[in-house]
């Protein structure tokens, strides 16, 4: 299956990260990449852009050259289960991942979880992010339950295991699985920290076939199912992108 849309990639406004906005549009077309999302990360890590980038990102277009674009943030999840960007600025952007990263201490696996659980019923974050990690444990039964219930999405990160998070493989599998019984909504990430590795979705593609889990639970089949996603999670519609992908 080929995916038309990544819904998770950093840009420069992460230090620890390679290309411009510019650079993912361009290779979205030479990646039959329909739609992508920007997710820099919130402002709790230490390389990560000041809040005023997330209050701007509306002069970037949803449309350039035929590409669409989300203007997101991968939100850190803080020890208090609370997020790293106020409600005012969060209430800008298209799509909100959220994850655990190194501004948090080590916890044990119930904590984790009980934070994790805090931020889905929250209501502010659309999808949580590699939650295969084993560095950050969380039950993902509770975790998966909890998001279902809550019309949160469970990321499949195509970075984890490859060039980051090393030991999520199986972990991932184990989540696919579950989520196949519980009946998630899934949504696919390259984790791109440069351009080249847009819409790279091998880690992924290995776990969805390993796990049996449907095309009919990911969300990157298509940018109206994202459209769609998003608006079941009460953003407004972009009307632009609807004008876009009334073509495919
Ligand atoms: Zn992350
Ligand atoms: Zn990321």
């Amino acid at each position: 299956m080929r995916f038309l849309v990544d819904l998770h990639t950093h840009t420069v406004a992460s230090d620890h990260a390679y290309s411009t906005v510019n650079d993912y549009v361009m290779q979205a077309d030479k990646s039959g990449i329909a739609m992508f999302a920007v997710t820099d990360h919130g402002p709790d890590l230490e390389d990560a852009p000041h809040k005023w980038h997330f209050g701007n990102l509306h002069v970037i277009p949803h449309v350039v050259d035929n590409i669409a674009i989300l203007r997101g943030i991968e939100a850190n999840i803080r020890a208090d289960g609370t997020l790293d960007l106020d409600d005012v600025y969060l209430n800008r952007l298209d799509i909100v991942l959220a994850g655990f990263h190194p501004n948090i201490d080590k916890l044990d696996e119930a904590e984790y979880t009980r934070l994790m659980v805090k931020v889905i019923e929250s209501g502010k974050v659309d999808i949580v992010s590699h939650i295969g990690n084993p560095r950050y444990p969380v039950d993902y039964k509770t975790i998966l339950e909890c998001a279902k219930a809550n019309n949160v999405a469970i990321e499949l990160n195509s970075s984890s295991g490859i060039n980051t998070r090393k030991g999520s493989h199986d972990n991932c599998v184990k989540v696919a699985k579950l989520a196949k019984e519980i009946g998630n909504t899934i949504s696919l990430g390259s984790d791109a920290h440069v351009c080249y590795f847009l819409g790279n979705f091998k880690e992924t593609d290995k776990v969805i076939e390993e796990s049996g889990l449907g095309y009919d639970h990911i969300i990157n089949t298509s940018p109206m199912k994202v459209l769609d996603f998003l608006e079941s999670r009460g953003h407004e519609p972009i009307e632009s992108l609807h004008n876009l992908f009334t073509l495919y």
